[in-house]
């Protein structure tokens, strides 16, 4: 007889963008994606984080002062960083897994890659100009999104 707690499609998904999440070196938002074929196939993964050689170090994850000591002026978003992260074709008509609703800018960027379908976990921005915007734009677009709906599941790895 076969096993019956193995995980989801959706678990496995969201399981693996929120692990990536916990790359981010951000003090305040650990945020993770995740692509996924049509046949749950991984294409790719990513980030909240500063550009490729860009230092952790060196550059600031202040959210408040000026524009040039804060964050907002050097991250790239998980969802984009996951964009550019895949090297290998065409993204069209796939699902991205992300743990936090996407902002507009990440909303042009899944439009422009041709993903069809965003599952996100967590919408606190929800209401904010940028989150009505990132919705108008999918709306528009015609890529839909849905939440991801929490199993309950807790899972502790040995590492
Ligand atoms: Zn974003």
């Amino acid at each position: 007889m076969k096993r019956k707690d193995y995980i989801s499609w959706d678990e496995y998904f969201m399981g693996i963008a929120k692990l990536s999440g916990m790359r981010s070196k951000d003090p305040n938002t650990q945020v993770g994606a995740c692509i996924v074929s049509d046949d749950h196939k991984i294409m790719s993964m990513g980030y909240n984080g500063f550009p490729a050689g860009c230092s952790d170090d060196d550059f600031p994850w202040d959210r408040e002062g000026d524009f040039l000591d804060t964050k907002y002026a050097y991250v790239t978003h998980s969802e984009l960083n996951a964009i550019l992260n895949f090297r290998g074709g065409t993204l069209e008509g796939t699902t991205l897994y992300v743990s936090l609703f996407p902002c507009n800018e990440c909303a042009k960027a899944i439009i422009q890659a041709g993903i069809k379908t965003v599952v996100y976990s967590d919408d606190k921005y929800d209401g904010t100009p940028g989150n009505i915007a990132a919705k108008r734009l999918f709306a528009s677009a015609g890529v839909k999104y849905y939440k991801y709906e929490d199993t309950g599941r807790k899972i502790e790895l040995d590492l």
